[in-house]
């Protein structure tokens, strides 16, 4: 059986064209799509995480705002800074780069950015949004694994897929997006009793569960496509999914690898929502 990986990269850098010269086409008009990350503290990952986003917004011809705050800043002073930033007709995305220190509530922080420049979507309006078939912004993982399906022409209506991973940013907004797409879904989670036997059914595949390697060759229908979601950093520095992909790639007919495979695709499509709301203006 042949197959195919899917390169995010390659796919990245095509759609960043697209949103360049859609920036651009704006720029033209008096509008520069802007987008304000906010990093509250020091972890090393976020710090890398949030250079890219700004840097790829800077590379698309975005305006874009990195602000480093202290790591002791308290709710209040966050709360305060996103409410300017929601005032601010410059910026038409805000970004709170996730895990926040644990003296704040994420869930508080999230709810205090304008659902209109939610550009992760995590919002509950864009979460309620989604889960009624009537999305504003997707989230920026499963909507590049949705970009992914596409560009392979995958025909998603009527597919049987399984997601392994029910996070709130990965697994259910996937969910969400594939049954809006006409697959028939099933969410599997930690407590799932034989995992094997609804990974062995899919048809698409979507892993996103932080376990390394955890899907094997034999947890896999012959042909599925496969979309890994999962980033881990192995003990000798290098990064691999939560799909044994060796192993996985004689028996899937597509495959995302890890690196360069969902990874760039989401900071992408956080370009792609921050256009899309200073389009909307
Ligand atoms: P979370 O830890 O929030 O969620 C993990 C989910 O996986 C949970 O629903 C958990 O179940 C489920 N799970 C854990 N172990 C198992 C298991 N053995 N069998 C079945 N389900 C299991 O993780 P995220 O969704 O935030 O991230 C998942 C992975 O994706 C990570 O590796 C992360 O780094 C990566 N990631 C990659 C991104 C990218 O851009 N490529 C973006 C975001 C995340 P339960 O609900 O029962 O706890």
């Amino acid at each position: 059986m042949s197959f195919q990986i899917i390169d995010g990269n390659a796919l990245a850098k095509k759609i960043r064209l697209e949103i360049a010269s859609r920036t651009a086409a704006l720029v033209k008009k008096g509008i520069k799509p802007g987008l304000a990350v906010l990093l509250v503290g020091e972890d090393p990952a976020s710090q890398v995480y949030v250079r890219n986003k700004v840097k790829a917004c800077e590379e698309a011809g975005m305006h874009s705002l990195l602000e480093r705050l202290p790591a002791d800043l308290t709710e209040d002073a966050l709360l305060k800074r996103i409410h300017e930033l929601n005032l601010d007709p410059c910026i038409h995305g805000i970004l709170v780069q996730l895990p926040l220190p644990k003296h704040l509530n994420s869930h508080i922080v999230i709810e205090s950015i304008a659902p209109e420049k939610d550009v992760d979507g995590f919002h509950v309006a864009n979460a309620g949004a989604l889960m009624i078939g009537a999305p504003i912004f997707r989230p920026c993982t499963p909507y590049g694994c949705m970009k992914m399906l596409e560009s392979i022409d995958y025909p998603i209506r009527g597919a049987r897929a399984v997601i392994v991973g029910a996070s709130n940013i990965v697994g259910k907004p996937m969910a969400m997006l594939l049954l809006q797409a006409g697959a028939t879904v099933t969410i599997c989670n930690s407590k799932t009793k034989d995992l094997s036997a609804h990974t062995k059914e899919a048809d698409i595949l979507v892993v996103a569960t932080g376990r390394p390697k955890m899907i094997t060759a034999d947890m896999v229908k012959p042909g599925a496509v496969v979309i890994d979601v999962g980033i881990n950093r192995m003990d000798d520095g290098k990064l691999c999914g939560d799909v044994d992909f060796e192993s996985v790639k004689s028996v899937a007919s597509a495959m995302t690898p890890v690196p360069g495979g969902v990874g760039p695709m989401t900071i992408t499509m956080l370009l792609l929502n921050t256009l899309e709301a200073a389009e909307r203006l």
